[in-house]
């Protein structure tokens, strides 16, 4: 491991665009259970069902139901960002990371400090009057307090959504998103098994035009053949802390 570490730091230190994506096991270390581990919901309620409740067209014509499931299922604890977080905002400070690229929605990049963070599924924090002519912002106190299951705006009456983007949906700044992985001379992957796409179709067309990927993860994901290194660990806030010592004695 400690090797693993030294090669990373060194490879980092060479690189002169350094682009990480994240996923929800950055996230577990902070309080928030991720979707495939241990406790997430979908090994409690099983995958076809959270996707077919946390679907675009199921909230269109369910509200009432998808708000029940979602306040149940979907009411993130308040939690301060992880080490990992911070150690990422840390080092996009001192130029040894350009920027993040976030499959998560839980606000926590941009609470630790990072300052270029592209969340392309969104963010939990906020929620969205449906109304073309309205699209007032409220913050999920306002939802968590509203009186009724489905919370309405108070100014126009309409329904408002979770801003997340929900199966079925585009993806936020999907052409942003792209290019900045695309554009990257080294990308590391932090907490994501690399199933949910768009995010894990950019991280293999990265690997098309270079080899120089980094995997820190606990378990496998679907590019750990194609990662230069590979960092098996469920504790990324640790390893991450190593790496950025190591930037600091070489530099
Ligand atoms: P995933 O469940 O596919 O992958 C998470 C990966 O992180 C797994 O491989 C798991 O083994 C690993 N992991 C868990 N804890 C870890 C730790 N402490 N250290 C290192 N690795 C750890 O999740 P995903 O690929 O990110 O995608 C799931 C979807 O769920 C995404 O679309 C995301 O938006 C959403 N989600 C977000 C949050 C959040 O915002 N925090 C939480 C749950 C799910």
């Amino acid at each position: 491991m400690q090797d693993l570490i030294r090669r990373t730091a060194e490879i980092m230190k060479n690189s002169h665009k350094t682009v990480v994506v994240t996923g929800a096991g950055i996230s577990t270390e902070a309080g928030i259970p991720d979707f495939r581990g241990e406790n997430g919901i979908y090994r409690q309620l099983g995958e076809d069902r959270v996707m077919r409740i946390i679907n675009i067209d199921f909230f269109r014509r369910n509200p009432e139901e998808f708000y029940s499931f979602y306040r149940q299922y979907f009411n993130f604890p308040a939690v301060e960002p992880s080490k990992a977080h911070y150690m990422l905002a840390q080092m996009e400070k001192e130029g040894y990371v350009y920027g993040v690229v976030t499959q998560n929605i839980d606000n926590l990049h941009q609470k630790a400090g990072s300052k270029k963070v592209i969340p392309i599924h969104g963010n939990a924090e906020q929620f969205i009057c449906q109304e073309r002519s309205c699209r007032a912002i409220y913050d999920a106190e306002y939802v968590k307090d509203y009186p009724e299951t489905v919370p309405r705006c108070s100014r126009c009456g309409g329904i408002i959504k979770p801003d997340v983007v929900l199966f079925g949906e585009n993806i936020y700044n999907y052409f942003d998103a792209r290019e900045m992985i695309l554009s990257a001379h080294l990308l590391i992957v932090i907490g994501s098994s690399l199933t949910v796409y768009p995010l894990a179709g950019f991280v293999r067309e990265f690997c098309t035009f270079t080899q120089d990927l980094i995997i820190i993860n606990k378990g496998p994901t679907y590019l750990d053949h194609a990662a230069l290194i590979k960092i098996d660990t469920g504790t990324t806030g640790v390893v991450l802390e190593k790496i950025h010592e190591h930037l600091q004695r070489i530099k």
